[in-house]
């Protein structure tokens, strides 16, 4: 069996759980360890994140992937099997920026959350919504995921009341990781995506829905959301995602020249897969987001928000037209209005203590081939 060259997805990594952290670059079930061979810039690799190494930009980022595909074609004793490692946040996040580029996501949302109004706002389809998250909260996949508890308030109560969240949730995302800084004061445009930013990963932006819904008028997400993103250990390079590239749904309605993409199409055709303890329950396909990742990256910085090294922007929520599409237990269960039913025969709508949920992806590759992006997992525990 060939071994998979092309990916090449770059994490940290580290022999035993406290032990010296470095840089990895996993070849199926075996980790290169590039910190180990001769390379430009090798001392980039001996540290605990990528941040080092995406700081260097695009060329050497080309350069080293080239020069990566060289070694193992020629054979190397670098590679360690990947099943006895600890595998570690890959990135030092900068700023962390959530968007909300799925149509059929925002439209369930809007219609739960604000049944009296048109599903989309004004706004939608003109620019690509999102916040500023909580990066200090990004973790890595396999972080457990402690029951946030804070105020709820359903609308038939009079006052909020305190105590753990009873309505945690997922939302299955993609998430792109910036290289190359910017100038403050200077917007990058939209066909600029590839010098920025180095690759992607998978995102669970969990949220307590009970939270998030008392809480987010006037100003958005805050505590509903900060208390935990995980995120995929693995770090696929964009410069391997050249077959996954398609053009983004129709847009009905024209946008601003800085969002216009007709040059620059960077939809990607990733299949996403969500699992809660074992049982598929979802399958959203990223291909049908609305705004692509290069126009959420234009929009931004288009006030002059400068970028760093290990920028962190999210998807939004993944949701596909169909119901075994949609990348959230609010929009699978309707708001609790329609539970899941699991294969021993239990119900769910919201996630209880115990579970597990783990997101998957792959992606089309060269000649018929499937890029796999690993995983993102986490086990729900107690409040405490
Ligand atoms: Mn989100």
């Amino acid at each position: 069996m060939s071994r998979d060259t092309h990916t090449l997805p770059f994490g940290v990594f580290s022999e035993t759980p406290d032990g010296p952290r470095r840089v990895g670059v996993r070849v199926d079930d075996l980790v290169l360890d590039v910190g180990a061979l001769d390379l430009p810039h090798a001392a980039d690799f001996a540290t605990a994140s990528l941040n080092a190494f995406l700081a260097r930009g695009r060329a050497h980022w080309d350069d080293v992937r080239a020069r990566l595909q060289e070694l193992l074609a020629q054979g190397t004793d670098h590679l360690l099997p990947l099943a006895g490692l600890t595998l570690h946040l890959p990135v030092e996040v900068a700023d962390y920026v959530d968007f909300y580029s799925s149509r059929h996501h925002a439209e369930n949302i809007g219609r739960m959350f604000r049944p009296d109004s048109p599903p989309l706002t004004p706004n939608w389809t003109h620019l690509p919504i999102g916040y500023h998250g909580r990066a200090g909260t990004v973790a890595v996949s396999g972080t457990p995921v402690v029951r946030p508890s804070g105020q709820h308030k359903a609308p038939t109560d009079d006052v909020p009341t305190f105590g753990p969240s009873r309505r945690l949730d997922i939302e299955a995302e993609v998430g792109f990781v910036v290289g190359t800084p910017s100038a403050l004061g200077t917007p990058v445009p939209l066909g600029d995506l590839a010098e920025h930013v180095f690759g992607v990963c998978l995102v669970n932006d969990w949220s307590s829905r009970d939270l998030q819904a008392w809480e987010y008028v006037p100003l958005g997400p805050f505590l509903g959301k900060s208390f935990l993103t995980s995120i995929s250990p693995w770090v696929v390079p964009l410069a391997a995602l050249a077959d996954a590239r398609v053009p983004a749904p129709p847009r009905e309605t024209p946008v601003l020249p800085y969002l216009d993409d007709a040059e620059h199409p960077w939809g990607l055709d990733l299949e996403l897969v969500v699992t809660l303890n074992g049982q598929e329950v979802s399958r959203p396909p990223f291909a049908q987001m609305y705004w692509t990742p290069a126009q959420q990256l234009a929009h931004l910085t288009v006030n002059g928000a400068s970028l760093r090294t290990g920028d962190l922007f999210a998807s939004g929520t993944v949701s596909g037209p169909e119901r075994d599409q949609r990348g959230s237990f609010i929009e699978l269960s309707w708001g609790g209005a329609e539970p899941l039913t699991l294969a021993d025969g239990s119900t769910r709508s919201f996630l209880e203590d115990g579970d597990t949920v783990t997101i998957t992806a792959t992606a089309p590759g060269p000649g018929g081939t499937r890029i796999s992006f690993g995983e993102v997992t986490g086990t729900v525990q107690p409040a405490r």
